[in-house]
């Protein structure tokens, strides 16, 4: 007989109503013990979440959501793909940690795999996001003084006002958001912000022969979905490779399907000299990010210049081999452009005199919020989640819709 059909007897009722009050005691007290014993580093809405399947996510007590922040787009390819867990498993049960002081039979064959999907000659795996960004601005300033012969310590990195590219010390110090930067210097030298969206101000700004790399998000995510104008991307790249520039694209958030393509820069045929990607890179299973360039620029990193404990190890390999291969089989660059042209129609009839504009590419997607129209964008996610669909505000007036596929 199956647990299921077990008469239960007075005591085992009491212990599965303690257990079940328990569980209910524990979802309560989370953000107690969150706001208590953790930083307070974010500000997490209030709902619970226990599972996560697909495109929905459950809370504690059983109540299903849309999930349209999709992990900051870490889960492209749904909650707990099977075939992405099954990797996982599989891996896990024989060999999850060499380091890199020994080769491993996996790391080899998901570098083969990710540069012939992405075109590159080479790769340099690491583990976060904002790691991903570090290596290639190592990189970019490597082969600045190695290659370009920019004179010693003098490399500088363009970046566009109203980036987000991580957490770091450098990372923040390329910032123009007080809220990642306040009270964290000194900062990294090196960095010149221009606008986002001016291929102008990139043209003055490359007339500095020190000038190493231009690091770009193609739709800049965090501040809040902002889509430049049809062409700056190829415009920019035409501007740095006159002006012998390394093109670099973060598409940590963009990539991997979630603006319409594999890559928000394939819309404009555009291939970075060197490419960022993370999150979706292991469909939120596992933290993976990776740098893609080709030779020239990757060999000037010899051994011991760089590295790390987790990056490239055969559990993180073979994760990003099955997220990229569901990637690729379950066409997800292109439902996300079907579906998010569904999406801003849909959202663009609604008329509302507290949202003032809806844009976005593929599945990535933003409202932008009236100001002051008597209710903030955090209230509106609020009201969105007692109705079964989890987004989060980015800022206090854009609220991100950006489901998992
Ligand atoms: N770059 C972009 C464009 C991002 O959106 C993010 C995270 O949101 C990062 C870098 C940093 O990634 P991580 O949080 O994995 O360090």
């Amino acid at each position: 007989m199956g647990v299921s059909g077990t008469k239960k007897t007075p005591a085992k009722q009491s212990a599965a109503k303690q257990a079940a009050g328990t569980k209910q005691v524990s979802a309560e007290s989370a953000i107690e013990l969150e706001s208590k014993f953790g930083a307070h580093n974010y500000a997490p809405l209030p709902v619970i979440l226990e599972r996560g399947e697909g495109v929905f996510v459950w809370d504690t007590s059983g109540k299903r959501y849309y999930d349209f922040l999709a992990s900051y787009s870490a889960v492209n390819q749904g909650h707990c793909h099977p075939k992405i867990i099954e990797a996982l498993v599989q891996q896990a049960r024989k060999l999850t940690l060499t380091s890199r002081a020994f080769y491993n039979d996996s790391l080899g064959e998901f570098e083969k795999f990710i540069t012939g999907y992405f075109g590159y000659e080479k790769v340099l795996p690491m583990n976060t996001g904002a790691e991903g960004v570090e290596t290639a601005m190592k990189l970019a300033r490597k082969w600045a003084y190695e290659k370009k012969k920019i004179p010693e310590n003098q490399a500088k990195i363009i970046v566009c006002a109203g980036n987000f590219h991580g957490r770091t010390i450098s990372i923040v110090s390329a910032s123009t958001d007080p809220e990642s930067s306040g009270n964290y210097g000194p900062f990294t030298p090196g960095f010149v912000v221009i606008p986002y969206n001016d291929a102008g101000a990139l043209a003055n700004a490359l007339s500095d022969p020190t000038v190493a790399a231009f690091l770009v998000e193609p739709v800049q995510g965090e501040a809040g979905v902002v889509v430049p104008d049809e062409g700056y991307l190829s415009r920019c790249f035409e501007l740095c490779k006159k002006e012998n520039v390394l093109f670099i694209a973060d598409e940590i958030q963009t990539g991997i399907g979630r603006t319409g393509k594999r890559l928000a820069c394939d819309h404009e045929q555009v291939r970075p000299d060197l490419l960022i990607l993370g999150k979706a890179l292991s469909g939120g299973v596992y933290p993976v990010s990776a740098v893609l360039a080709d030779d020239e620029i990757m060999l000037c990193i010899k051994p011991g210049q760089h590295g790390s404990t987790y990056g490239g190890n055969p559990l993180a390999c073979r994760v990003a081999i099955a997220a990229l291969t569901v990637a690729k089989e379950e066409g997800l660059a292109e439902n996300s452009e079907r579906m998010g042209q569904l999406l801003r129609r849909e959202l663009g009839q609604l008329k509302s005199k507290r949202i003032s504009c809806v844009r976005g590419k593929g599945l990535f997607n933003a409202i932008v919020t009236v100001p002051d129209s008597g209710i903030t964008a955090w209230d509106i996610c609020l009201a969105l989640a007692a109705n079964g669909l989890l987004a989060k505000p980015t800022h206090n007036d854009i609220i991100r819709f950006a489901p998992p596929r």
